[in-house]
């Protein structure tokens, strides 16, 4: 006999999404486990930006009282550890653990995020979410007037580059490669002065993250303090596609309808791992809405005559 409690909802990803729909079903008197593994992806970052109340905080000390305030509601129950499976047995959701622990519960929630996959060049991990940045609107204005350039190619580039040219009025394209832009992006980029270098880079040099200079492969060097890219990325859990839930084409996300629903009845989904637009403000708002539509479904089906 399975001695686990039948829990209302269980949610894996216990960072900003997950704890939003905790809150919101803490605060519905739900019976609640998140599993959350601890690897947020803008841990590396010392600040986050663009968020009302809250701007300029280090992430971890966001989380950290975003977690204390959410298991003061007591239905809510936080568990450190990493899911590596589910199943639904008789419409009942369990999810296991890598202690070969099982969890039960009426609905699941993936708050699981995406994984950004670092390309093999020396010093760039390093220098992830502190120097080598994925995002203007998170971390542009604290590098106004810092010697900047842009790491990426043909149409992706010119769109970025478009868009930065806002920030930074001086302004490296590192193709790393030969350029592929169009003749006609390229000479609108040089009408922005935008400086472009098709050396093949090796690699970073920085202190502590904080980026000193582009490595070139022919040994060369150029002073840099700041790198803009697009990484790849994945699904931070393979548990919901293993589900059945079905992925959107090309990215890859989760796909969710606007109550934050999957393809699969009773999963839900929310922030990172479901939408291109990745801000912690989006996750929350995501996580909110997911919480209380878990909670009408629960309430809808308790209604239901048998
Ligand atoms: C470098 C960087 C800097 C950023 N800076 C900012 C910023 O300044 N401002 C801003 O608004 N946004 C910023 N963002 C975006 C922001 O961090 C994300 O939008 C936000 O963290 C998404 O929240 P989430 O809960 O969806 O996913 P995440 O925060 O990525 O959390 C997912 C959680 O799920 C857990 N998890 C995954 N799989 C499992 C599993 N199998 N079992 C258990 N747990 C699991 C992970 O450990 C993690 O704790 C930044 C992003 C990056 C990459």
């Amino acid at each position: 006999m399975n001695e686990q409690p039948l829990y209302d909802v269980l949610i894996v990803g216990g960072s900003f999404a997950g704890l939003s729909a905790a809150m919101a079903l803490g605060r519905s008197c739900r019976q609640v486990l998140i599993i959350d593994s601890g690897h947020p992806c803008n841990q590396q970052s010392p600040q986050a930006h663009n968020l009302l109340t809250h701007d300029g905080e280090p992430p971890a000390a966001l989380l950290a009282r975003s977690k204390e305030q959410v298991l003061r509601y007591p239905t809510v129950h936080f568990l450190e550890g990493r899911a590596v499976s589910g199943t639904k047995d008789a419409g009942v959701f369990e999810i296991m653990t890598d202690t070969n622990a099982v969890y039960r519960a009426k609905k699941l929630l993936f708050a699981t995020g995406v994984t950004d996959i670092m390309p093999e060049l020396s010093g760039f991990a390093d220098c992830w979410g502190i120097s080598i940045l994925h995002c203007p609107y998170c971390h542009g204005y604290e590098v106004l007037g810092q010697e900047t350039a842009l790491l990426g190619n043909g149409a992706m580039a010119f769109e970025f580059c478009r868009l930065l040219l806002n920030w930074h009025k001086r302004l490296t394209l590192l193709t790393n490669g030969q350029c592929t832009l169009t003749e006609e992006e390229l000479q609108q980029l040089r009408r922005f002065d935008v400086h472009i270098v098709e050396q093949e880079l090796s690699g970073f040099r920085h202190r502590e993250g904080r980026l000193q200079a582009v490595l070139f492969r022919d040994g060369t060097e150029l002073p840099m303090e700041a790198v803009y890219t697009k990484t790849a990325f994945k699904q931070h859990s393979a548990i919901p596609e293993q589900m059945n839930c079905t992925l959107t084409e090309g990215h890859g996300f989760i796909q969710v309808d606007d109550l934050q629903r999957s393809s699969v009845p009773g999963i839900f989904a929310a922030g990172d791992n479901t939408t291109f637009f990745r801000a912690i403000s989006g996750a929350i708002a995501a996580g909110g809405k997911a919480g209380a539509c878990i909670n009408a479904e629960l309430s809808e089906e308790a209604f239901k005559v048998e």
